[in-house]
């Protein structure tokens, strides 16, 4: 079978290049024809000698996963896409035109990529979780997310936030990663990915010696240990301390402010003393906390605050000191679900 071209990193593919006797640019210029411009074969790659190109079509692949299903927002600020791994399975992507953690609008287009399909964590409130995890995605699978998009214009950050844990399946987001802010890949700032965590302790060392200017984001959810482990049950018994000395150990390592993530669910997590109970942990920490209103998605029993509750979260925070921001929300009708399109796939192709 052949193997994909993208699961390779670039210098993978020089040393393969170096065997054949080829030059090194020659791995680059396939590169670029694949992820900069857009190229769906070898043949159109008309650059490279011919018998380059038969050899290359004889070993590789360079096939992108098709479309399923898209959705637009009608503002058209966010686009969601549903793409088919064949065997029965599919993962979602996303495209903001906005920042979702900053509220600036002008010259964004974030992508949000998913790393696996399914997820073991099993987070009570999302979509992906309760499903369970199928598999891990490969290096070729997470870039073709990216790509789908840049064929049409070009993006500004990537986002590891879609199904799956990205420091579960460390490998392939990490060649992926590479890819993206490769000068001869996608040439993203590095600045411009942000990888989301539960808080996979090892894996967030590991990436801190990486050499990598990427942002984190690591999910918190609550205030103490043991609604965190509730919430998400299958995280490791891990401490919210021994998380923040994690972060705190990543910041100094990268430069790179740790953002924490708090969905907010009614009558949970969303109480004015957890909002103080959470400060008071954080206070002295030069850290972002995300405030992130669900999105009702996977439990029956799971509700979204009113807006005064979140305001009054949002006030005891700052009242506290904590620099604390509430996710902004866009063509909330389809960003809303993450793992939904997916979900309704599934749940068809049982029916039918
Ligand atoms: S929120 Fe993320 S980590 Fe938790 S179950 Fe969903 S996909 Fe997995």
């Amino acid at each position: 079978m052949k193997q994909h071209l993208l699961n390779l990193s670039l210098s993978e593919l020089a040393a393969h290049f170096d065997t054949w006797g080829e030059p090194r640019y020659r791995a680059e210029q396939v590169a670029l024809w694949t992820l900069r411009k857009g190229a769906k074969s070898f043949e159109e790659m008309t650059d490279l000698p011919r018998t380059l190109r038969s050899r290359l079509n004889n070993e590789f692949t360079i096939t992108s996963p098709p479309a399923l299903d898209t959705q637009t927002a009608h503002d058209n600020s966010t686009t969601k896409v549903l793409l088919d791994l064949g065997k029965g399975e599919a993962i979602e992507t996303v495209r903001m035109d906005y920042d979702p953690d900053s509220n600036r609008i002008e010259g964004r287009s974030t992508i949000c990529v998913s790393t696996q399909a399914g997820c073991a964590i099993g987070c009570i409130f999302c979509a992906t979780g309760q499903q369970g995890f199928t598999r891990n995605l490969t290096a070729a699978e997470i870039v073709a997310q990216v790509l789908y998009f840049t064929r049409e214009r070009p993006i500004t950050n990537v986002v590891f936030m879609g199904m799956g844990e990205p420091l579960a399946n460390y490998d392939a987001m990490l060649r992926a990663i590479r890819w993206l802010v490769d000068e001869q890949g996608f040439n993203i700032r590095q600045r411009g990915i942000t990888v989301s965590t539960v808080g996979l302790i090892r894996p967030i060392e590991r990436l801190a010696k990486e050499q990598l200017q990427i942002g984190l984001t690591i999910s918190l959810h609550a205030p103490d240990d043991e609604l965190r482990r509730y919430l998400i049950p299958n995280a490791g018994n891990v401490t919210i301390n021994a998380l923040l000395e994690t972060g705190t150990k990543y910041q100094q390592a990268t430069k790179r402010r740790i953002t924490y993530a708090y969905a907010l669910l009614e009558g949970v997590n969303d109480k004015p003393e957890q909002a103080r109970t959470l400060a008071k942990t954080l206070r002295g920490r030069p850290i972002h906390v995300n405030l992130i209103p669900y999105n009702p998605t996977a439990g029956d029993n799971l509700r979204r605050p009113k807006p005064d509750r979140v305001l009054a979260f949002l006030r005891e925070m700052r009242i506290a000191g904590i620099n604390t921001t509430v996710r902004e929300e866009r063509g909330i009708e389809i960003a809303a679900a993450c793992g939904q399109l997916r979900t309704d796939m599934l749940d068809n192709s049982q029916t039918t």
